[in-house]
């Protein structure tokens, strides 16, 4: 199938827009003015979208980094978070992408260099030593990188903002820029849930040996690691297959190299949740899940998803690495 392309006429000679381009044979293009043009309107149907995605190329003016919500942190005092693009190759069936966008065409905003310029700016009002920058919100950071090549600039200017730290957030196995020498200010943070799930609901996603072979390969170049079992789930036999994937994966990163460990229940806003709902109404997953406090939908298994990780983690690691993501009721 022919890729489609859209591209802002601004950029359209830049020569990352070239780079991106050149790695499709034969794309159908198609200049506009800007994105929103063309992604996210209402008539738009983002299952149909997602069999071959659109890819948009875009340029961002504003808003470049954003702060996380308060309680969210890996660590430090002040936490940020940027999305240089908008949805994602993988398709994970709980994924909150599908109910905020109508669409899944991909919006890669290619001026990179300018959110690391909006990221210096921390450096200079001095709050870049307590300071995190999560990436990988609206997209997995990694899942397009052979395209985007976003990664290597990641890597040219987080080598000058020793102070300020990284978090790249994926499940992707694609980390051949990371075969090098680590940077002491990044944090490589892997999503995990038990296989036996992720077959059936992480469609695209590599298989756990898959993922762990290429893990060990980063942790081989001395990269802080982030492990994350967020979203932590739960099914019939998740006990036994949480436990055999934590031992796989503390057996699989020395205790020195894990920056941290997080976890947190699947949890939706409402207007995210009724949308999810509707595009898979017999769907198992979303049965059990209520409206509670602060019109977020859940399953009411914070409490137990919460004692079940700490349990574990506290006898395997410094308590101080591990964070807790669970809505409060
Ligand atoms: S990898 Fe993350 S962003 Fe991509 S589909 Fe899965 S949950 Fe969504």
């Amino acid at each position: 199938m022919r890729k489609v392309i859209y591209i802002e006429k601004d950029i359209k000679d830049l020569p990352r827009t070239k780079y991106i381009l050149k790695k499709f044979k034969n794309p159908i293009i198609i200049l506009i003015d800007r994105y929103s043009e063309v992604f996210n309107k209402k008539n738009q149907n983002f299952r149909l979208q997602k069999i071959n995605p659109a890819i948009i190329l875009a340029k961002k003016y504003k808003n470049f980094i954003l702060e996380t919500p308060k309680s969210y942190t890996i660590g430090k005092k002040n936490n940020y978070y940027f999305s240089y693009m908008y949805n994602c190759l993988f398709d994970c069936r709980y994924c909150f992408l599908q109910g905020m966008y109508n669409s899944s065409n991909f919006v890669i905003f290619i001026n990179y260099e300018d959110f690391f310029k909006e990221i210096s700016f921390l450096k200079k009002k001095n709050i870049g030593k307590n300071t995190t920058i999560f990436s990988g919100y609206d997209c997995d950071s990694l899942a397009y990188d052979n395209i985007t090549n976003f990664s290597n600039s990641v890597l040219k200017y987080f080598e000058n903002f020793n102070d300020i730290e990284l978090e790249i957030r994926t499940k992707s196995t694609y980390l051949k820029p990371f075969y090098r020498r680590s940077l002491k200010n990044i944090v490589l943070a892997f999503s995990f849930t038990p296989e036996r799930f992720s077959t059936k609901y992480e469609l695209g996603v590599a298989s756990l040996k898959k993922r762990v072979d290429a893990l060990k390969k980063v942790v081989n170049f001395g990269w802080n690691i982030g492990i994350r079992f967020d979203p932590f789930v739960i099914y019939e036999g998740w006990e036994v297959d949480y436990e055999r994937l934590f031992k796989i994966l503390f057996s699989t990163v020395p205790r020195e190299q894990i920056h941290s460990v997080t976890y947190g229940n699947i949890r939706y806003p409402k207007k995210i949740f009724n949308n999810i709902k509707k595009m898979y109404t017999n769907e198992k997953l979303f049965l059990k899940f209520e409206k509670n406090k602060k019109n977020i939908y859940d399953e009411n298994n914070g409490e137990l998803i919460d004692n079940f990780c700490k349990n574990y983690l506290f006898t395997q690691i410094d308590q101080s690495k591990v964070f807790c993501n669970i809505h409060e009721k």
